[in-house]
């Protein structure tokens, strides 16, 4: 059972990623980047809402790439 769960964006609705929902705790207060409007989301609750603006360079999904590297 891995069921991908479509987050979408506060602001425009649109999909910003797709997480197995097995995975989505692990990701709780992460910040998404929507690349379609270009606010930040933060996943909170299993859902994206809005997030707080802050360096775009880090909290986005670098983080998820190192966690899956080691
Ligand atoms: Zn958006």
């Amino acid at each position: 059972m891995n069921v991908n769960m479509e987050l979408r964006c506060y602001n425009c609705q649109s999909v910003v990623v797709e997480l197995p929902v097995s995975k989505l705790s692990k990701k709780e207060g992460l910040n998404f980047l929507c690349e379609n409007c270009g606010h930040f989301n933060v996943l909170k609750h299993k859902m994206l809402q809005k997030g707080i603006e802050r360096n775009p360079f880090i909290n986005i999904f670098g983080i998820d790439e190192r966690d899956t590297a080691f």
